[in-house]
């Protein structure tokens, strides 16, 4: 499932490659993935000029003259750039675009493609209610944010509507560059590992985008990211030794979900703060 770097690399690649072109015609072939009609949806895109892509968390915004389109690719799938005679082989959507391109839009199992009108984003209740993206917090807001909170640190990291942009992919390294145990209550963070956290944000995401993404994802010209398992810290390699002090890393159930941790970096009591 793409997560905050593969979003924003997808969101880059449309800029560069989309802005400015017009919607000419729209092909859905999976109308469930929409919020409204698909006639409705088709009329109002079509003959829109595309005016910018950004992104927040898993979200992919297309602000074009006639409003938005939002895309999240939902439990994983690939948006790519074709032609019409280089379409792939599945695909659930296609959008043309006056020179001839296409906007490609797979979805694994089901993702949106949501059309929001002019002026009427907050009206949107699955974007609405997202939190800023991860990179762009500070430490101060950080601090903010956790300030007066109870629970557990992982499930603040994951909740969208605190931070966007985090999921199972980069959680694991995240926790451990800011040495935290994923059970830690965020009322124990000091304000030094407040300020370790943010910093562990940033450096557990931005690698990959400098990388074009997970390796498991592709890109917009359908290549494979190049950030690696040689480039994951812990998550993921149980009984791997820990690359900083060499104790074996282990899987841990937390709650629902499992996590990846090194036992003597991450300890769950108060101690490093
Ligand atoms: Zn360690």
């Amino acid at each position: 499932m793409p997560e905050l770097p593969e979003i924003t690399v997808l969101a880059r690649q449309m800029v560069k490659e989309l802005v400015g072109q017009t919607f000419t015609s729209i092909e859905v072939l999976q109308p469930k993935c929409l919020n409204i009609s698909k006639e409705a949806f088709v009329e109002a895109l079509s003959g829109a000029l595309l005016l910018d892509v950004t992104h927040r968390g898993k979200w992919l915004f297309a602000e074009t003259t006639q409003g938005w389109l939002l895309l999240n690719l939902g439990m994983g799938g690939e948006i790519l750039l074709a032609t019409r005679d280089t379409l792939p082989e599945k695909y659930r959507l296609v959008f043309d675009f006056d020179d001839g391109t296409c906007l490609v839009i797979n979805f694994w199992w089901f993702g949106y493609a949501h059309y929001v009108g002019r002026g009427e984003l907050g009206n949107h209740a699955a974007t609405a209610k997202l939190g800023p993206n991860a990179l762009d917090v500070t430490a101060d807001d950080l601090r903010a944010m956790l300030s007066g909170r109870r629970g557990r640190i992982k499930s603040f990291l994951l909740d969208q509507s605190k931070l966007a942009g985090i999921g199972n992919a980069y959680i694991h390294d995240i926790l451990f560059l800011a040495k935290l145990h994923p059970l830690r209550t965020v009322d124990t963070l000091a304000e030094a590992k407040t300020d370790a956290l943010a910093k562990a944000i940033h450096d557990g995401l931005q690698p990959s985008i400098d990388k074009n993404g997970a390796f498991y994802e592709v890109d917009l010209y359908g290549q494979k990211g190049g950030f690696t398992m040689d480039d994951i810290l812990i998550g993921y390699k149980e009984g791997k030794p820990c690359p900083i002090c060499g104790t074996l890393i282990e899987k841990i159930k937390t709650g629902s979900t499992s996590s990846f941790i090194c036992p003597r970096c991450q300890p769950l009591n108060k101690e490093g703060g």
